[in-house]
């Protein structure tokens, strides 16, 4: 596998930064993951707005224009030899000389990217869906800035693990927001559901991609302030969405059978849907 590293192609396994990097000691940096099918990325331009709002949010000047990202993305996936992939690009604040918490002012980012496969998703979760539990949300605030400070969600997850379950989907005030890694969705009364967007979410490209799909197919969809646990416990079908998992049914919350306990119908419809538009 070959990565990129501030402006150089290499193999990943020697890939390098620097310790004082503020991303590996502060977590100040943000990241993307982008699909990538048959060699062509799926909503480049969407994760490289996205990209660029998450610089934003943390002050960071974004290092390359839309243009040289592209670039780069297309050099990163030709070195790889194309196929189905996931890109990951991290850009940290940079490597000042020493550790400090303040912000330097004259540091340059760290951009690091690399490719990872993306096989076919598993037969047993296509057939049987996934488990997920409820958790408390104790990440911090700004959850729409797509942060490599990830420890919450990594716990969270674990947790799930612990339980014999994928995913934590995570609570806070009442609300369930999203998942560790994923966005929630949930079918209630034949109406697809989802979070409304906030601080504390981040804003998902397959979330959008299946919002779109739903309005084009006809299909009955709100965006909502407030999922409460209990109206997700009751809802008949209930999905996650990532970039990486596309669209996941999760039949099992808190060991309790979602609906039929099967993956259901709109979820099939929603997967094929979400399929072709990526084989586009
Ligand atoms: N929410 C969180 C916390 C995530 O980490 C991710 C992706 O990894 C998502 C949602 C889904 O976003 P996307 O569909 O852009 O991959």
């Amino acid at each position: 596998a070959i990565a990129y590293v501030n402006g150089d192609f290499l193999p990943l396994d020697e890939a390098r930064i620097s310790v004082l990097d503020r991303g590996f000691l502060f977590s100040d940096s943000v990241y993307e993951v982008i699909p990538v099918y048959a060699g062509h990325c799926f909503r480049l331009a969407e994760h490289l707005q996205r990209l660029d709002d998450s610089l934003a949010g943390l002050r960071i000047s974004n290092p390359h224009a839309l243009s040289a990202w592209t670039e780069l993305v297309a050099a990163l996936i030709d070195a790889n030899d194309g196929g189905d992939l996931s890109v990951y690009i991290q850009v940290t604040r940079g490597a000042p000389p020493r550790r400090d918490h303040r912000l330097p002012s004259d540091v340059a980012p760290t951009v690091v990217a690399f490719c990872q496969s993306r096989g076919e998703p598993d037969a047993a979760v296509m057939r049987d869906g996934i488990g997920a539990i409820t958790h408390v949300d104790t990440r911090w605030h700004y959850c729409s800035i797509k942060s490599t400070s990830l420890l919450a969600n990594v716990m969270a997850a674990d947790a799930a693990r612990a339980e014999g379950a994928t995913e934590a989907l995570l609570v806070r005030d009442g609300a369930v927001l999203e998942g560790t890694s994923s966005n929630v969705f949930a079918v209630i009364d034949d109406r697809l559901i989802t979070p409304a967007l906030r601080e504390t979410i981040l804003p998902g490209i397959t979330r959008a991609a299946v919002l779109e799909i739903a309005t084009r197919e006809g299909i009955g969809h709100q965006e909502i302030d407030t999922l409460t646990p209990a109206a997700l416990a009751g809802a008949s079908e209930i999905w996650i969405t990532s970039s990486t998992r596309e669209v996941f049914a999760v039949t099992r919350l808190d060991g309790k059978p979602v609906g039929a306990g099967r993956p259901g119908p709109l979820w099939t419809r929603m997967r094929s849907c979400l399929q072709a538009m990526a084989h586009e």
